[in-house]
């Protein structure tokens, strides 16, 4: 997989350029100073600015995060209105959407679905949090009719074309989704964790939903991948108000134990770290010449990070 396939260039751009003006528009005056997201320390040290918003990393975790940040009404009405936000869901996903199916949603159901398996989790229904248009759970549907499938999902749009799929939808966002408590094998959320205000309660959230014994299961951006770690402020994923939490792999293992699990395992599966480097930049001498020493140099790099947990993209299976 390459990053134009998911992120095509122009419409990226755009959707950056959206960004950036909203993330001026909220008002600063407003904005909350945290501690440490993951594990609540509050000794961190200023990492760097971008777009007005400023980044510190954890003195203990390495987590990286965005302080001051929106407070939760703002960051609300953000996603609820902002320019950059309706013009995901109405330009740049449709654009995206059938690449986004075969090169990312398919795949990672097979993975789940193979994870179930393998590690024997006992799995007989599913809810997936944040579930947009369902494309996920129709994945895992079309794979194995084993799993009663559930969606929490607070955009109305975006819930209709869920029960369109057959899926069961609660309009809600997690933290408020009570009625669905204790009731899932395997609760699943794509993507969301770096958006959150409050990491400690959106994975309080997720636990909630999960029965006794039953698993949650996230992906998403951490902060010690190679891409990020590399390009630092100059990153597309570190872009604010959007993006506000990279936990580091520590990081991650904490906030999930803070919350009540016993188990936690955190593994960094991506494929794309080392295309989004060559990409971004052409003065990493180290990148020149890892390319200078062709494909298979890269591919073997990159399965490196994979190996020792070091690429951005995130996996977290936790039991309660
Ligand atoms: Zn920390």
């Amino acid at each position: 997989m390459k990053e134009a396939e998911i992120r095509p260039k122009e419409i990226f751009e755009e959707y950056l350029r959206l960004s950036e003006l909203d993330g001026k528009k909220l008002n600063h005056d407003q904005f909350e100073h945290i501690s440490c997201p993951a594990c609540n320390t509050d000794s961190s040290s200023n990492k760097f600015l971008k777009n007005d918003y400023n980044y510190n990393e954890c003195a203990k975790c390495h987590t990286l995060f965005c302080s001051p940040r929106p407070n939760k009404t703002q960051l609300d009405e953000f996603y609820f209105s902002s320019e950059s936000s309706k013009f995901w869901s109405t330009k740049f996903f449709p654009a995206v959407k059938e690449a986004r199916r075969e090169k990312m949603f398919k795949p990672k159901a097979h993975d789940i679905v193979h994870l179930i398996k393998e590690k024997n989790l006992g799995v007989k229904n599913i809810c997936d949090v944040g579930a947009g248009h369902g494309l996920l759970l129709e994945e895992i549907s079309k794979i194995s009719s084993d799993y009663k499938l559930h969606a929490i999902e607070p955009d109305s749009d975006s819930a209709a074309e869920c029960r369109k799929k057959g899926i069961e939808v609660l309009l809600e966002v997690s933290e408020n989704a009570t009625e669905w408590h204790n009731r899932f094998d395997l609760v699943l959320s794509l993507e969301v964790m770096e958006h959150v205000h409050s990491p400690f309660n959106f994975v309080s959230s997720l636990y909630n939903l999960a029965k006794d014994g039953g698993y949650v299961l996230i992906t998403g951006l951490g902060y010690e991948g190679f891409d990020i770690l590399t390009l630092q402020g100059k990153s597309n994923s570190i872009s604010a108000p959007h993006h506000l939490n990279f936990l580091s792999v520590q990081g991650f293992e904490e906030v999930f134990k803070g919350a009540g699990f016993k188990e936690v395992e955190v593994w960094t599966p991506g494929k794309l770290d080392v295309d989004i480097v060559c990409n971004a930049t052409t003065d990493n001498h180290f990148i020149n010449a890892l390319q200078r020493r062709g494909e298979n140099a890269l591919k073997e790099f990159q399965e490196f990070l994979v190996k020792h947990k070091l690429s951005s993209h995130t996996w977290v299976l936790a039991k309660k």
